[in-house]
């Protein structure tokens, strides 16, 4: 037996198999790992897919994070607030549409008007979906008792990504203000309070090694997760990151492949959670999702913004579906899915099994 197939076969991964399998590059042994992480997720999360439908509702933040293009000190971007109204008839969209769940995401506010706006859309929106649409949040780092507050009116789900597990690598991608101790806080708060937790973090950043990617793993399996949203690190024009990793064209193929196998090891190693396969996978190529899917991944979310807020969203260059609206999307993603031999779990909340597992009485 060779050494990659040794590994493949082992029941749990050591750190060193896991630098060994993210250092993999030709194309013999990428495919065996990416089919070792497809049949991990068949067997542990079936051959199913769940649609959470992303309402990006507001970039107003209040945060500067050096790779953010809706950072606050870019003045380029028109900032905008979508109305209630408007998310609620996304929303309202998502069910009808049989979206099992919705995420709400936005620049991160701490201020009372926006938590207690948070608080009341998620309200209505349980109202408006007889309590049966699920609602994830990805509103960055808030107070404990916000997060409470916004659980009790009906979001059970919170994303909020480490961006790296790497304190000095956290420190050297924001300003002093943002504290990596307090992130990491938020994410022990959501835990406490019952949410299903998911974190995650950018793949390939400048002055990211392996070692440190191999340690984003093990600090989600050490963290008890419950899902997984990480995804390529893709430079913005108007962020001081905007030529951290030189010429971009040339670095498409090896964003996208790092992320990929950050997918199969994550399948691999922790198994039983929820992986998305996110949008900026598929702004490196056309299906990079169906190929995030292929890599063990299990939940889409795709875009039901309004398309005329579309463009003011952008965290990185080139997002995708710019101006496809959410009909188009689903049909487009629906055919997608269908050739892959997957099926899509319409109006199921498809929590994380990790999650069901653990609260089981
Ligand atoms: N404000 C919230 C949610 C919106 S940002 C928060 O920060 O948690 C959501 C995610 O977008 C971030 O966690 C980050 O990982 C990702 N992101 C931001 N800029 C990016 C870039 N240039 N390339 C790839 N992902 C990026
Ligand atoms: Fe704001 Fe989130 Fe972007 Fe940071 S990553 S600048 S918190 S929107």
């Amino acid at each position: 037996m060779n050494e990659l197939t040794e590994i493949l076969n082992r029941k749990e991964l050591s750190r060193n198999d896991i630098i060994y399998l993210l250092s993999l590059e030709d194309k013999a042994s990428l495919d065996s790992l990416y089919k070792k992480a497809y049949e991990t997720k068949v067997k542990y999360v079936e051959k199913k897919v769940f649609f959470r439908g992303i309402i990006e509702f507001s970039n107003i933040c209040a945060k500067n994070c050096y790779y953010c293009g809706i950072r606050k000190d870019n003045k380029k971007v028109k900032r905008f607030m979508m109305t209630e109204a408007e998310i609620l008839e996304g929303a309202k969209w998502a069910y009808q549409s049989g979206y099992g769940s919705l995420v709400l995401q936005a620049g991160e506010r701490m201020d009372e008007h926006f938590v207690d706006l948070v608080e009341k859309i998620l309200i209505d929106i349980k109202r408006i979906s007889d309590n049966k649409l699920g609602i994830t949040l990805s509103l960055g780092e808030q107070m404990p008792e916000t997060y409470r507050r916004w659980f009790a009116a009906g979001a059970h789900r919170y994303l909020l990504r480490i961006e790296t597990s790497n304190i000095e690598l956290y420190r050297s991608l924001h300003p002093a203000d943002h504290d990596f101790n307090f992130r990491f806080e938020c994410i022990r708060q959501l835990r406490k309070i019952g949410y299903q937790v998911g974190t995650g973090v950018m793949i390939g950043l400048p002055g990211q090694t392996i070692e440190h990617l191999a340690d984003d793993i093990l600090f989600m399996k050490n963290n008890d997760v419950d899902m997984i949203g990480m995804g390529p690190f893709i430079p913005h024009k108007d962020t001081p990151l905007a030529d951290s990793l030189g010429n971009f064209e040339e670095k498409k193929q090896s964003q996208l492949e790092l992320g990929l196998k950050m997918i199969a090891v994550a399948r691999l190693f922790l198994k039983d959670v929820n992986i998305a396969a996110t949008t900026a996978l598929q702004s490196l190529n056309r299906v990079g999702r169906e190929l995030g899917l292929q890599a063990g991944a299990n939940i889409i979310m795709p875009n039901i913004t309004d398309t005329k807020y579309r463009d003011a969203y952008q965290l990185y260059d080139n997002k995708p579906c710019l101006d496809e609206n959410s009909t188009i999307c689903k049909q487009c993603l629906k055919n997608r899915i269908a050739t892959l031999g997957e099926t899509i779990g319409y109006n199921e909340w498809g929590d994380s099994p990790h999650f069901l597992e653990k609260n089981k009485c």
